[in-house]
């Protein structure tokens, strides 16, 4: 079942044309994860997703829906889809179960108490309900990154989107970060990561987008993408990486 469809995607800032046409299908429960060279587009592809950039043209289709037709209300599009990034910007004047809370409570999609109890849920599930009542500041990089994932679980989403969120972290906090990722993937969840971690796409990923100057140029499982790429570009760049 198809969850994601993207059909002939492009993004340009003024004359810079960022995205030439991007083709893909994300079937439901799928996890894909975008590598590739710094400034080919990774980014704004996942901003596009998320409407958080406006396509240049092009179609991309959740369940069936076309969020990129304007009758649609994109506000409500984008509670589908949760985005967490590399910077984790978590609130700093909100303790961190009020961060998980704060957007359910806003948009009026739970009550407090619901939002609440989904909180510590969720904290379980990220390993850090010892800290509901902490200030972001009080926590490591790896910690923070892992409330933000909590935060953005707490609206439900149907899709899970991450732009290199291990990227910012010290070394050692990498892997409790992949560990829930790891974990989300597990459940069930259709994700989409652009990471530099190859070793955590050949291990989790179901397919593997290899993207450069603003077009996938290669894709499929990661034992054929990561273990045996057919173009240059890919095998280039994972010679640099790996
Ligand atoms: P990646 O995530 O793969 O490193 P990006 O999507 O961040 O690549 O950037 C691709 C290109 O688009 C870069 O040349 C970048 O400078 C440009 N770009 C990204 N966002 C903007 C923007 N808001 N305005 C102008 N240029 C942008
Ligand atoms: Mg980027």
């Amino acid at each position: 079942m198809s969850k994601l469809r993207v059909t002939d995607l492009h993004k340009s800032f003024k004359k810079l044309e960022v995205l030439k046409g991007i083709d893909l299908e994300i079937t439901e429960g799928e996890v894909v994860c975008i590598i590739g060279p710094s400034g080919s587009g990774k980014s704004t592809f996942l901003r596009c997703l998320n409407l958080l950039e406006v396509p240049t043209k092009g179609e991309i289709e959740i369940d069936d829906q076309l969020i990129t037709d304007k009758k649609n209300d994109i506000n409500k599009m984008r509670e589908n889809i949760g985005m967490v990034f590399q910077q984790f910007n978590l609130f700093p004047h909100l303790t961190v179960k009020k961060n998980i809370m704060l957007a359910p409570v806003d948009l009026k999609l739970k009550t407090a108490e619901e939002a609440e109890k989904k909180a510590y849920e969720l904290l379980d599930r990220v390993g850090l309900r010892e800290k509901a009542d902490v200030y972001p500041k009080k926590l490591s990089g790896g910690q923070q990154q892992r409330v933000a994932i909590a935060r953005a679980l707490a609206m439900e989403p149907d899709i899970m989107m991450f732009d290199e969120p291990t990227s910012a972290l010290d070394p050692e906090m990498v892997g409790e970060v992949l560990g829930v990722m790891k974990e989300l993937a597990a459940q069930g969840m259709t994700m989409v990561i652009v990471t530099h971690e190859i070793g955590f796409a050949r291990e989790v990923a179901d397919r593997v987008i290899f993207m450069d100057e603003g077009v996938i140029i290669e894709q499929g499982p990661p034992k054929e993408v990561i273990n045996n790429p057919q173009n240059q570009r890919t095998k280039d760049f994972l010679n640099k990486v790996l």
